[in-house]
């Protein structure tokens, strides 16, 4: 075997958990062979007697010789007796002793103690007993063979597979993401084509998304795809107690991935890691901040043209650092959404497979009737559905079972605010909203897509539009026009419902900022002219504002500002009003189809409104990433 072939990693090398580490045996070897020794070495020769026999043929004048010891006497006749010429007895303490023997004329001897084996065994044991039990526990929390101090090494940690069974057949639902991967197969498959041109493959890709979407079975599906080997750690497997063992555990994933490029690297749960540095108040983490680093500077160090992909996944990208998104680490970021209609539909189908279904099973209506159902909520829905069934003595899973398992299923989920038929309602008038008032507006960017299927992060749906351009500057007529898609969403439930909910949160801070910068920064604001007010000063850098510092105005111009501020919010206002009640029809017929598809293309949209399709469609690939109205 090439001694290359078995390196750290291999499963075959990694040490049984649970089995005595073999210091210990050796240990216990030791003792027994002292134990013989002492045994062989200290045990008595001769014939065995009672004291007051030794006296007795000490008096008789048998004795010829004996040699006083500590505890025993040994002696030796002057003829054999009882066919043995040797004999000793345990020594009784008799201060007569001495003058018998010279009575009887006995040559007698003291001895010289040798104490080493009892010392030896007195210290040297303890000691061996307290390293083997020492390292014995080093090894449980996280070592490895070859040596205590190498406790750091991730041997049995990482985890290398080398034949992943999972292709993208097992996922569905999240078809965007797999199409955004199938690039990153392609690079692993064959990366000379990519680097041949002098290009540099992704390093980084991070999988966002709400938690049971599928992210970790896509990681592993590109893995089984590209056929390449696969290291995977959890994000928070590298947290340790010891300050640096996390560290050394990076560096050694890193080590083992770089031998067998190309290949996967995937942190799961890479918040747990990669949480911004400095950002809590409670006490330092630097175990945790050591880590981090060193994650970043093997992200940055290893050879770019070793096909390595670090793959990472998170539903909580809002508390990553930083410093790990930048273009040459996570650079690039594939949503993993939870599935509309048709791919829960397709999910299903997947995780039917196994499953016997009765001929009353229609899976269609198992997808409508799950929306903000996950992936792994399906999976799991279809396993509840097979137990019921299964516990009724049926031969097959009947729609009923299904049924009933939807309805515990929603019952535990109620926690994670899976919505009701009346808030999806409210949502899909909300979108549609955005997307009349968006898709009316001349020179607006066209809209892209609208869902109403729950994202993890807060939002309930969400209107896209996609630029045809990047965009440098922006007259104050596309701002307004701006303002009155932001307030659309809005205006629709007022219009459509009479009532208004909290959902517009969102539309109403970033309109708000857009009317205020208006104002204050853009001098667009006739009542208050061409003057910058501006008192915050943004941070360029990190997209922050800090501190609430006012400008140096008085109260009145404050007041001047709010008063233009709200001019513009209502104008904003007013104009969505418009629009929305002159399509009245169409905010109805769009909020039913939302509500059936969940997801709409801007095509279909466009088609229902009788607009025609915009100039040129942007494609995909060039197009930034798009920002959502929410
Ligand atoms: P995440 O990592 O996003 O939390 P997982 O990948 O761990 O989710 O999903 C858990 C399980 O749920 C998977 O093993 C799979 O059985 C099922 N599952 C989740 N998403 C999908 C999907 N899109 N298609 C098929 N099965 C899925
Ligand atoms: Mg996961
Ligand atoms: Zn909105």
């Amino acid at each position: 075997m090439n001694p290359r072939d078995k390196r750290p990693g291999d499963r075959r090398s990694v040490p049984r958990p649970g089995r005595p580490a073999g210091a210990v045996w050796y240990v216990l070897a030791f003792v027994m062979v002292m134990a013989l020794a002492q045994a062989w070495f200290l045990a008595p020769a001769g014939r065995q007697m009672s004291y007051s026999e030794f006296k007795s043929a000490v008096r008789g004048g048998q004795v010829a010789e004996v040699v006083v010891g500590e505890q025993a006497i040994r002696g030796t006749y002057n003829r054999d007796v009882n066919g043995s010429r040797n004999f000793n007895a345990a020594r009784i303490e008799d201060p007569k002793l001495l003058e018998e023997l010279d009575a009887a004329g006995v040559k007698y001897t003291g001895e010289f103690v040798s104490r080493w084996l009892p010392e030896v065994i007195g210290w040297v044991v303890p000691i061996l007993l307290l390293f083997a039990l020492w390292s014995f526990f080093f090894r449980r929390m996280g070592g490895a063979e070859g040596g205590v101090m190498s406790f750091a090494r991730s041997k049995h940690r990482v985890f290398a597979e080398d034949d992943v069974k999972v292709s993208f057949a097992d996922v569905a639902g999240v078809d965007e993401a797999e199409q955004e991967l199938k690039e990153i197969v392609e690079f692993l498959q064959n990366p000379k084509k990519y680097t041949a041109l002098g290009g540099r493959i992704p390093k980084g890709v991070l999988l966002v998304g709400p938690p049971g979407t599928g992210k970790t079975l896509l990681a592993r599906a590109v893995a089984g795809e590209a056929k390449v080997p696969f290291f995977s750690l959890s994000g928070s497997e590298f947290v340790e107690m010891f300050v640096g063992v996390g560290a050394a555990r990076v560096r050694d994933l890193f080590a083992q991935a770089e031998q067998k490029a190309p290949c996967i690297i995937f942190i799961d749960e890479l918040d747990a890691l990669g949480r911004a540095r400095g950002a809590n108040p409670m006490g330092s983490h630097e175990e945790r901040e050591q880590t981090l680093n060193q994650l970043l500077a093997e992200m940055d160090g290893f050879d770019s043209r070793k096909a390595i992909i670090i793959m990472a996944a998170t539903n909580r990208p809002e508390v990553l650092d930083p410093a790990l998104l930048r273009p040459g680490r996570f650079d690039r970021q594939v949503l993993v959404d939870k599935p509309d209609v048709k791919g829960r539909e397709e999910v299903l189908r997947i995780h039917t497979r196994q499953v016997k279904l009765s001929a009353d099973v229609n899976l269609k209506i198992v997808a409508a009737r799950t929306a903000g159902f996950a992936g792994a909520d399906l999976a799991n829905l279809v396993n509840e559905a097979a137990l019921l069934a299964a516990r009724k003595d049926k031969t097959a899973v009947e729609m009923r079972d299904f049924e009933e398992a939807i309805d515990r299923l929603i019952a535990g989920l109620e926690k994670r605010r899976v919505m009701s038929r009346k808030e999806r309602e409210i949502v899909a008038y909300h979108e549609s909203g955005h997307a009349i008032v968006a898709t009316m507006l001349p020179d607006m960017d066209p809209v892209h897509k609208i869902s109403i299927v729950q994202r993890g992060f807060g939002a309930l749906g969400y209107t896209m539009q996609l630029p045809l351009e990047d965009r440098y500057l922006m007259q104050r007529g596309d701002l307004l026009n701006q303002l009155a898609v932001l307030l659309g969403g809005r205006t629709a439930e007022e219009i459509a419902l009479g009532e208004i909910s909290t959902g517009a949160q969102n539309d109403l801070l970033r309109a708000t900022d857009i009317a205020r910068s208006m104002v204050t920064e853009w001098g667009m604001s006739d009542a208050l002219g061409a003057i910058n007010y501006d008192g915050h000063k943004r941070n360029k850098f990190l997209d922050i504002t800090l501190g609430p510092e006012r400008g140096p105005y008085g109260e009145d111009t404050a007041r001047l500002i709010d008063a233009e501020v709200k001019r513009i919010m209502s104008e904003a206002h007013n104009q969505a009003r418009k629009i929305l009640t002159a399509h009245r029809g169409d905010l109805e017929s769009v909020t039913r189809r939302l509500l059936e598809l969940e997801v709409m293309e801007g095509q279909e949209l466009r088609a229902l409104l009788g607009v025609p399709p915009p100039a040129a469609e942007p494609s995909p690939e060039t197009t930034p990433l798009p920002s959502g109205i929410q």
